[in-house]
C-alpha cells in the first residue's frame, strides 16, 4: 500500500496529461485513484458508487453487474459500472471475500448548484482484515490480521504480531522457521498477512499464496516495520511511554505490531484502534500447538475447504454456546488445549458446577441468549466515532449490558466468585450508564443513523422540539394562532404563510388598535396589516431548518453516545471475556449432561488410562444414523514401561478410530471438558502429533508419499517424551519392502529414542515383532470374527496380542468386488505366501540393540 498521505506534484501533472482527464470530475477521479492504485475505488456519485476503467471490468465480472461506459460517444469511452450506495455492502463484501481491497470514496460536502465539483475523498479502505459489519464476518471465528518481520536478515527467525481489529484480541510471538510459522498461520483464523517489501524472498509469498483457505497478502513499504517508527506507533496506541508497561516481552515484536497499527490507521483513516487495550505473548509453554495435519486428522474444526457432507467436527459437536464471543473462545480452546493443571482444573470445576446446578444454568442461558456480540458491536461503535455504526448496534450494546447485569448473581457461587467479584466491582459506572440510556432508545432501533428516530421523546428537549416541528408544524401554528387570539382578544387574527414573507400574522383593519407593541409590521393590504413576531421568526427558522437540524442533532447525539460507549471499552472487553468463558463452560456442561461424560483426572505424570473410551462424534453418528449401531468402547493404558501401542488388524476394523479416540479425549480433557468414558486418568500431553490418512499436496508439488514422509520428519524433529503421537499406516505409498523398512525404522526410532506415548497402526503385521526388541512396545489388535460363510465380522474391540495375517481380500469381498477378482486375488496371495523372503535378518543386522534378535519377517 502506498503512503496515501503523500501525493507528489509530478502525479498531479501526469493526471492533467491523461487523455481521460477531460472533465473536472474525471480529473478528480484520476487523482484519487492514483493514491489507491491497488484498491477497487468505489467513487460516490449521488446515489451510486461508480467504478471506472480496470476496476469496473474486474468488479462487473465478479459482481455479475452490467459493464457500461461513460463518454460513450467520444474517442475515449471509459468502462464503468455501479451499485446503489444504500445497498452497496453485499457487493463490497463479495469483493473483499475474494481478497480485493475496496476504497470507499465519499462526497464530503453537499452538491450546491453553481459551486462546481463537490469535494470527494477516500474515507475508508476495506480489506479482509479490516471488516467490521456483522454480515461480512463469521460471528464464531476471529478475523485476524497478522504481520511478520525478520529481525535479522541472515537468520531464519520470524517475529510476528496479530490483531483481530473487530474484537481487539491481540497476540505476538516468534517462530524459528517459515514452515513453523506457516503451521501457525494455517490453524489460526488469519485472513490477511502484512509482509515488509524487501525482508523476505519470494518463498514466503509462494507459501502464503498456497495456504488454504486463502489468505490475503499485503506487501508494505519497509518503513512500516522500522523499529523506531513502529515503536512510536505502539506507544501512542497504548498511551504509554515504555513498551514494558504494555508487556515485558512485547519489544521483540514491536516492528510487526507497529506495522499493524499503522496499517489500521491508513486504511481506517483514524488514529487509534479503539478496541486494542492489551497484547499478550502467544501462549508459549501454556498450550499445545497443534499443527494443521493434526487439526485436520482429528476433525477439530469444520473443514472450510470441503463442501457438503456431514459436519463431524469436534467444534460443531461441542458448540452449544449462546453468544458469538463464546463461540470464538470455544474454537480457541479447541485449538489450544492447556498444559497447566491449575487452569485445566479451574475449567473442569466450572463445568462440574454447572452440571450440578441446573437452575443456575437455566438462569444464565436466559441472559446469554439476550447478549449480542459485545466485541464486534464495540468495534463498530468506536471506530471513527461511530461513523460506521448503526443505531441498532447502540441499542444492541445497551440491552446486552443490561442483560449482563443479571449475571451478577454468579458472585454468590464459590467456584465463580473470585473472577465475578473482581469484574463486577469495576462495572458499576457502565451498568449505570446503560440503565440511563436504555429507556431513552427507541425499539426497534432504526437501521441507519441518518433515518432519525433513534431516541425516545423526553431524552433531549431540543431534539423533541425539532421532531415536533417537523412532524407537527401545522399543529404548532394552530396552537400559536389560538394563543395569540386569546392574548390580543382579536378573534379574527390569522397566522398565514406565503413564499415571499414566509409566516406572518394577519389582522383586519377594525382590530388594529388591539395589536400589541411587539408585533413588527411587515405589509399593509387592502383589508388590514401583516405582522411578524420574534416567536414566529424563530418558528419559521426552526421549521425551515428543523429537518436538517434534527438530522444533525440526532447524529451528533448518536455519535456522542458511541464515544461514551467507547470510553468504557476496557470494561466492556473484560465483561465480554468473562461472559465468553461462562458461555463455553456452560456449553461443555450441556453436552456432558446429554451424553453422560465424566470428569477426567489430570496429572503431570506419564500414565494415561482411559476406561471405556468412546469417540465423541463418531459414537453419536453411529447411534443416530441407520443401521443404528452402538459404538464399541475401548480401554487404553500407557505407562513408561508400555508407552508404545502397536495396533494391527483388518481394514475397517477400527484402528484409526481407536487412535483418534485417545487423542481427542486427551485434547478435550486438556481443554477443560468432560469426556465420553467410564473413567480417565490423563498425564498431561505437551503436543499431539498425527500422521493419519492419505492426501497429496499438488499445489506444493508433493505426492501422497512425500507428504507422508514430510509429516513424519516434522514429528521426529519436534516431538518430546511428553508428546502423544498417532501414526496410521505409514509406508503404504511405496513398494512393500520400502514401506516395511521405513515403517520398521520409524517405529523403532520412536519406541527406542523418543519414548513418546504412541499409537502406531499398521497392516505390516510383521512389525509386531518390535515388541521383542523394545520392551515398551505393546501389541494390540482389533478383533474380528469369522462367520460360517467365510466372511469376517468386525468387533471393534481392542485386544491384547497381534494379528499374524492381513485381511485385505476379505474386506474387499465385503466391499462387493466381483467374485472373479476375489478368487484371482486369493490365488496370487497363496502363491506369494509360498515364496516369502526372509529380508529381516539382512535389514535388521544394522539396527542397534538387536544382537540376539532374530526376526521372522515375511515368514
Ligand atoms: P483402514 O485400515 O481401512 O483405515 P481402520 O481399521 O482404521 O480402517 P476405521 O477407519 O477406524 O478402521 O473404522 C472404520 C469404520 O468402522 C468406522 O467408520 C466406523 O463406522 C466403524 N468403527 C470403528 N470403530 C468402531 C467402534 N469402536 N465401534 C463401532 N464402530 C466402529
Amino acid at each position: 500500500m502506498p503512503n496515501h498521505e503523500l501525493l507528489d506534484s509530478s502525479t498531479t501533472t501526469e493526471i492533467s496529461k491523461n487523455p481521460y482527464a477531460t472533465t473536472p470530475l474525471m480529473q478528480q477521479y484520476l487523482e484519487i485513484k492514483s493514491r489507491y492504485p491497488d484498491c477497487l475505488l468505489f467513487f460516490r456519485m449521488g446515489d451510486f458508487y461508480e467504478l471506472f476503467f480496470e476496476d469496473a471490468k474486474t468488479a462487473s465480472k465478479i459482481l455479475e453487474i452490467a459493464l457500461t461506459a461513460r463518454n460513450k460517444t467520444t474517442e475515449n469511452p471509459v468502462p464503468m459500472c455501479g451499485v446503489p450506495h444504500h445497498s452497496a455492502s453485499p457487493y463490497i463484501y463479495r469483493l473483499v471475500s475474494q481478497n480485493y481491497k475496496v476504497a470507499i470514496c465519499e462526497q464530503l460536502e453537499e452538491a450546491t448548484a453553481g459551486k462546481g465539483i463537490v469535494k470527494r475523498d477516500v474515507i475508508r479502505v476495506i480489506t479482509p482484515g479490516t471488516r467490521f459489519e456483522a454480515e461480512s464476518l463469521d460471528s464464531k471465528s476471529n478475523n485476524f490480521t497478522h504481520a511478520v518481520f525478520k529481525p535479522n536478515p541472515h537468520q531464519k527467525k520470524i517475529v510476528w504480531a496479530t490483531i483481530d481489529f473487530s474484537t481487539g484480541s491481540s497476540f505476538f510471538g516468534e517462530h524459528e522457521t517459515v514452515s513453523e510459522w506457516l503451521q501457525f498461520v494455517s490453524t489460526h483464523s488469519i485472513v490477511e498477512i502484512l509482509v515488509p517489501q524487501n525482508s523476505f524472498g519470494d518463498e514466503i509469498f509462494t507459501q502464503t499464496r498456497n495456504l488454504r483457505p486463502q489468505v490475503a497478502t499485503e506487501i508494505l513499504p519497509e518503513f512500516y516495520f522500522g523499529t523506531a517508527y513502529a515503536k512510536e506507533r505502539v506507544l501512542e496506541q497504548f498511551k504509554t511511554k515504555t513498551l514494558s508497561s504494555i508487556h515485558p516481552e512485547v519489544e521483540s515484536s514491536v516492528e510487526p505490531l507497529g506495522a499493524l497499527i499503522k496499517y489500521f490507521q491508513e486504511t481506517q483513516k483514524t488514529e487509534f484502534i479503539p478496541t486494542l487495550y492489551q497484547t499478550t505473548p502467544w501462549n508459549i509453554g501454556k498450550t499445545m500447538h497443534l499443527d494443521s495435519a493434526t487439526v485436520r486428522a482429528l476433525d477439530l474444526i469444520p473443514d472450510r475447504n470441503s463442501s457438503g457432507g456431514k459436519n463431524l467436527s469436534l467444534l460443531s459437536h461441542l458448540d452449544r454456546t449462546a453468544t458469538a464471543m463464546g463461540g470464538r473462545l470455544l474454537k480457541q480452546w479447541i485449538l489450544e488445549p492447556r498444559l497447566d493443571l491449575a487452569e485445566i482444573n479451574r475449567r473442569l470445576d466450572g463445568v462440574e458446577f454447572f452440571s450440578k446446578n441446573l437452575k443456575v444454568c437455566v438462569e444464565i442461558s436466559k441472559s446469554l441468549s439476550e447478549i449480542y456480540d459485545f466485541e464486534r458491536l464495540l468495534s463498530r461503535l468506536s471506530i471513527a466515532k461511530g461513523r460506521i455504526a448503526s443505531p441498532r448496534d447502540l441499542s444492541a450494546m445497551v440491552s446486552s449490558i443490561g442483560h449482563s447485569v443479571q449475571l451478577g448473581f454468579l458472585k454468590n457461587y464459590p467456584v465463580l466468585e473470585v473472577r465475578a467479584n473482581s469484574l463486577f466491582s469495576t462495572l458499576e459506572n457502565l451498568f449505570e450508564y446503560a440503565r440511563y440510556l436504555a429507556p431513552n432508545l427507541t425499539s426497534p432501533a432504526p437501521l441507519l443513523s441518518r433515518e432519525g428516530g433513534i431516541f425516545q421523546k423526553g431524552f433531549n428537549a431540543e431534539l423533541d422540539e425539532l421532531i415536533e416541528l417537523c412532524a407537527n408544524g401545522e399543529s404548532w401554528l394552530a396552537r400559536y394562532e389560538m394563543s395569540e387570539r386569546e392574548r390580543t382578544k382579536i378573534s379574527s387574527l390569522k397566522v398565514r404563510f406565503n413564499r415571499v414573507f414566509g409566516y406572518y400574522i394577519e389582522v383586519t383593519k377594525s382590530n388594529l388598535s388591539n395589536v400589541p407593541s411587539h408585533y413588527i409590521r411587515k405589509q399593509t393590504t387592502a383589508g388590514g396589516e401583516r405582522y411578524l413576531t420574534e416567536e414566529l421568526k424563530t418558528f419559521e427558522e426552526k421549521v425551515l431548518h428543523s429537518e436538517k437540524r434534527r438530522e444533525e442533532l440526532e447524529l451528533q447525539l448518536f455519535r456522542e453516545h458511541c464515544e461514551k460507549i467507547s470510553s468504557f471499552s476496557k470494561e466492556i472487553l473484560d465483561l465480554s471475556t468473562w461472559i465468553a468463558e461462562i458461555d463455553v463452560l456452560l456449553s461443555f456442561s450441556k453436552v456432558c449432561d446429554e451424553y453422560e461424560y465424566i470428569r477426567p483426572t489430570l496429572h503431570d505424570g506419564e500414565e494415561i488410562s482411559i476406561i471405556e473410551a468412546k469417540h465423541p462424534t463418531l459414537s453419536v453418528l453411529l447411534e443416530r444414523n441407520p443401521p443404528y449401531t452402538s459404538f464399541v468402547p475401548n480401554d487404553f493404558n500407557f505407562d513408561p514401561s508400555k508407552n508404545f501401542i502397536l495396533i494391527t488388524g483388518p481394514n475397517m476394523g477400527g484402528k484409526s478410530t481407536a487412535m483418534r479416540t485417545v487423542a481427542v479425549l486427551t485434547l478435550m480433557a486438556q481443554m477443560g471438558c468432560f469426556i465420553p468414558a467410564k473413567s480417565a486418568n490423563i498425564g498431561i500431553v505437551d503436543q499431539i502429533y498425527t500422521r493419519i490418512g492419505a492426501h497429496d499436496d499438488a499445489s506444493q508439488g508433493e505426492s501422497t508419499f512425500m507428504v507422508e514422509m514430510s509429516e513424519m520428519s516434522y514429528i521426529l524433529r519436534h516431538a518430546s517424551q511428553r508428546s502423544l503421537i498417532l501414526i496410521d499406516e505409514i509406508g503404504r505409498g511405496t513398494s512393500t519392502y520400502d514401506g516395511i523398512s521405513l515403517a520398521w525404522a520409524l517405529a523403532f526410532e520412536i519406541a527406542n529414542r523418543l519414548k513418546a506415548r504412541t499409537l502406531f497402526s499398521t497392516h505390516y503385521h510383521e512389525l509386531t515383532k518390535l515388541s521383542l526388541l523394545c520392551s515398551n512396545v505393546e501389541n494390540k489388535r482389533v478383533g474380528v470374527e469369522f462367520q460360517a460363510d467365510g466372511k469376517i465380522r468386525f468387533l471393534y474391540r481392542l485386544e491384547h496380542g497381534s494379528t499374524d495375517r492381513s485381511y485385505g481380500v476379505q474386506v474387499a469381498r465385503l466391499a462387493g468386488l466381483p467374485s472373479t477378482v476375489i478368487e484371482n486375488a486369493e490365488r496370487v496371495l497363496n502363491d506369494l505366501e509360498k515364496k516369502k523372503v526372509n529380508m529381516a535378518k539382512k535389514s535388521l543386522s544394522s539396527l542397534p540393540n538387536n544382537d540376539d534378535f532374530q526376526l521372522d519377517f515375511l515368514k
